[in-house]
C-alpha cells in the first residue's frame, strides 16, 4: 500500500480524499494556491505545499508545480479528485513517467473517453446502446444537413471535446440547422480549442441515469448501481439520488450487466461512470467520466462501499476482492449540491463565512471544507458543500433531507440551500416525477 498520497485538488473533494487516506493509514500532502492557504484540507493534511497564485491555471492546473511538490515531499501516488487535471491524459502519463502512481484509470482510457467521438465509437464497439446520430465528426454544413434529415429533427450539435454542457446547440428544424452547427463550432473552438462537432437526436424528456463501475488490474469489474442526476440547471447537476425512482431491480441489473460487460471488453480499471439518457424504458450512452464524481457519496450510502478507498486500493494493485453478488444495494440516498450563489439569480456569492453550523444526526453526511471564519475565494467553482442523507427508503430520505436542510446555517454568504428547501415541497419532486428539463422550468416558475 502507498505510504503517502498527494491530493491534487481543493475544497470538499480534497478533504474527502484526505479522510479516506487517513483511515487507511496513508499520509497526505495537500497542494494549494495562495488563496487556499487556510483551507480545511490544508490544515488537516500531514504536509502542505503552496503551488502557486490563486488563478487555477497557475496552481491547480500547474503540472510542473504539482509534480515538484510530489517529488520534494516523497509522495508515491497522486489523487486528482474531479475537475482540474483529473481527466487530463497527458498529466496522468507525466505522473506515471515521473515514477508516481496515478489514482485513476489508464491514460489511454482517459484519452479515449475524453473525446466524445472516439468515446461513442468505443461505446458502440463494446456493446453500449447510444443515442442515434452521426457516425463520427460532422465536418461540413452539407454533411450536417444530410445527417439531420436521416436521424430526424430536433437534433443536437455537440462538441467532440465537450464538457460542462458547452458547445451544445439544438436545431428544431432545417431552418435552424446551419446557425446551430456554426455556433456550436465557434463555442467549441473558444472553450476547448477544438471546433470539431458531432450530431445526435435530441431527446425530449429523458432522465439522466449513470452507472458507477469499478475495475481492478485483473479483469474483475463490478457495478454499484445507478445514480439519477436528472435535476440539472444549465446542464449542471443540482441534486442527485440513488437508486433512481424510475428503475426497478431488474432494469438495474440489466443495464448494470451491459455496463460491466462493456468495461470488461475495454479492459477498464479503477472507478468510472457511464452516463446515459433514459427515455421510454431505453438507455442511450452519452459519455463516460474517467474519474471520481461529485455525486459519488449517494452510491457509497446505498452500497456501504468507500469509493475513494477502492480507487486507492486498485491503484496500489490490490484485487477488487468481491463479486457482483457481494454488492448489496440497500436503502435510498440523496445529495444536495450547495453553492455559494444567490438562490434566485444564481449569481456567485463568494466571501467570508461568519457563522457555520452543519446538520447532523442519523443518516446525515456533510462533505465540506467550510468553517466559521473561512473566506470562500472567488476564483473557483461555487460549490461549497454537499449534504447527503440516507434512509431506509425514499420517503424516509425526503423527511430527513428536509429536516437537515432546516438545520444548516451558513452565515455571511448566500447559498442555494433555500432552492433545495423549496424543492422539498413540490409534489413532482416528492413523487420522483422529473426529467432533465424539469428543474429549469421549476426555477423559471413555469410549472
Ligand atoms: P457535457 O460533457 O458537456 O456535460 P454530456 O454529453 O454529458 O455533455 O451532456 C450533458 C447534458 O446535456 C446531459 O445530461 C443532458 O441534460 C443533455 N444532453 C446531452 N445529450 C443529449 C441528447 N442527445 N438529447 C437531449 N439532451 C441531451
Amino acid at each position: 500500500m502507498f505510504d503517502k498520497v498527494l491530493i491534487a485538488n481543493r475544497g470538499e473533494i480534497a478533504l474527502r480524499i484526505h479522510r479516506a487516506c487517513r483511515e487507511m493509514g496513508i499520509k497526505t500532502v495537500a497542494v494549494h494556491s495562495t488563496a487556499d492557504a487556510d483551507a480545511m484540507h490544508v490544515r488537516l493534511a500531514d504536509e502542505s505545499v503552496c503551488i502557486g497564485p490563486a488563478p487555477a491555471r497557475e496552481s491547480y492546473l500547474n503540472r510542473a508545480a504539482i509534480l515538484s511538490a510530489a517529488t520534494i515531499t516523497g509522495a508515491d501516488a497522486i489523487h486528482p479528485g474531479y475537475g482540474f487535471l483529473s481527466e487530463n491524459a497527458d498529466f496522468a502519463e507525466m505522473v506515471q513517467d515521473h515514477g508516481f502512481a496515478w489514482i485513476g484509470p489508464s491514460p489511454e482510457h482517459i484519452r479515449l473517453m475524453g473525446d466524445k467521438v472516439t468515446a461513442k465509437k468505443a461505446a458502440i464497439e463494446s456493446g453500449l446502446p447510444v443515442v442515434p446520430g452521426s457516425p463520427g465528426a460532422v465536418e461540413t454544413a452539407e454533411e450536417a444537413k444530410t445527417i439531420a434529415a436521416e436521424i430526424g429533427y430536433p437534433v443536437l450539435i455537440k462538441a467532440s471535446a465537450g464538457g460542462g454542457g458547452r458547445g451544445m446547440k439544438v436545431a428544431r428544424d432545417a431552418s435552424e440547422l446551419l446557425e446551430a452547427w456554426s455556433t456550436a463550432r465557434t463555442e467549441a473552438q473558444a472553450a476547448f480549442g477544438n471546433p470539431e462537432v458531432y450530431m445526435e437526436k435530441y431527446l425530449g424528456q429523458p432522465r439522466h441515469i449513470e452507472i458507477q463501475v469499478l475495475g481492478d488490474h485483473y479483469g474483475n469489474v463490478v457495478h454499484l448501481g445507478e445514480r439519477d442526476c436528472s435535476l440539472q440547471r444549465k446542464h449542471q447537476k443540482v441534486l442527485e439520488e440513488a437508486p433512481s425512482p424510475a428503475l426497478n431491480a431488474d432494469q438495474r441489473a440489466a443495464i448494470g450487466k451491459v455496463a460491466v460487460d462493456a468495461m470488461k471488453t475495454l479492459g477498464y480499471r479503477n472507478a468510472g461512470t457511464i452516463e446515459f439518457l433514459y427515455e421510454n424504458g431505453q438507455f442511450f450512452f452519452i459519455e463516460m467520466n474517467t474519474r471520481l464524481q461529485v455525486e459519488h457519496p449517494v452510491t457509497e450510502s446505498i452500497t456501504g462501499i468507500d469509493l475513494v478507498r477502492e480507487q486507492i486500493r486498485i491503484a496500489a494493485g490490490a484485487p477488487l476482492g468481491y463479486t457482483q453478488d457481494d454488492v448489496i444495494i440497500a436503502g435510498h440516498a440523496i445529495e444536495c449540491r450547495i453553492n455559494a450563489e444567490d438562490p434566485e439569480t444564481f449569481a456567485p456569492n463568494p466571501g467570508k463565512v461568519v457563522g457555520y453550523h452543519a446538520p447532523g444526526g442519523l443518516g446525515v453526511r456533510v462533505d465540506s471544507g467550510l468553517y466559521a471564519g473561512l473566506s470562500i475565494p472567488p476564483h473557483y467553482d461555487s460549490m461549497i458543500a454537499k449534504l447527503i442523507v440516507s434512509g431506509a427508503n425514499r420517503t424516509e430520505c425526503l423527511m430527513r433531507l428536509k429536516r437537515a436542510l432546516g438545520e444548516y446555517v451558513v452565515d455571511g454568504v448566500k447559498t442555494t440551500i433555500p432552492l433545495h428547501q423549496r424543492l422539498m415541497d413540490v409534489p413532482d419532486f416528492q413523487n420522483g416525477a422529473y426529467d432533465i428539463r424539469w428543474l429549469e422550468k421549476f426555477v423559471a416558475g413555469d410549472l
